[in-house]
């Protein structure tokens, strides 16, 4: 699983780039479901390095 931390500035960056559509936005910060294959692709969408496999 990959998951979004605090750092998250809720950019919506990240939510295009998943293949799976795992990415949504929640409150305050966006969330990864369970749905995450951990393909990697949406880390480096993150201009706050907010997304680590955890
Ligand atoms: Fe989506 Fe891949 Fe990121 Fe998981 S690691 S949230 S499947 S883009
Ligand atoms: Fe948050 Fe990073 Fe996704 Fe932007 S790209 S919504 S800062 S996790």
């Amino acid at each position: 699983m990959h998951k979004i931390s605090d750092e998250c500035i809720a950019c919506g960056a990240c939510a295009d780039s998943c293949p799976v559509g795992a990415i949504s936005e929640g409150d305050p910060i966006y969330v990864i479901s369970d749905e995450c294959t951990d393909c990697g692709a949406c880390v480096d969408t993150c201009p706050v390095s907010a997304i680590a496999e955890a």
